[in-house]
């Protein structure tokens, strides 16, 4: 097996890396780390725009977010200058983002 490799993006982060040619061929090598991996096959329906979304409720964990620091499912995001951080019940930001309504809207 050769050691080719190639810069690639990766799906999640954006990030640029570089993945073995060998893997890409067999479609891998689309995530800079196994955490971006995790994610983003935990969020799944990365393809589907324009469906429907159920509003979130800010407490309950979401079917298709991760914590961004341990995995678990995410009860709460937060904007941030790189995107959405993601957080768990132990890892979420907890300080309030708006008073009113309209963050999740
Ligand atoms: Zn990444
Ligand atoms: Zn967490």
């Amino acid at each position: 097996m050769r050691g080719e490799t190639i810069e690639v993006r990766c799906e999640r982060c954006k990030s640029t890396f570089r993945a073995r040619v060998a893997d890409r061929a067999r479609g891998w090598g689309r995530f800079c780390s196994k955490r971006c991996k995790a994610i983003k096959q935990t969020q799944r329906g990365g393809t589907v725009k324009g469906s429907p979304r159920k509003r979130h409720d800010g407490r309950s964990p979401m079917a298709h977010k991760v914590c961004d620091t341990c995995g678990a499912p995410a009860i709460n995001g937060v904007y941030t200058a790189s995107g959405i951080e993601w957080g768990c019940e132990l890892h979420h930001d907890t300080t309030p983002i708006t008073a009113g309504h309209g963050q999740w809207e």
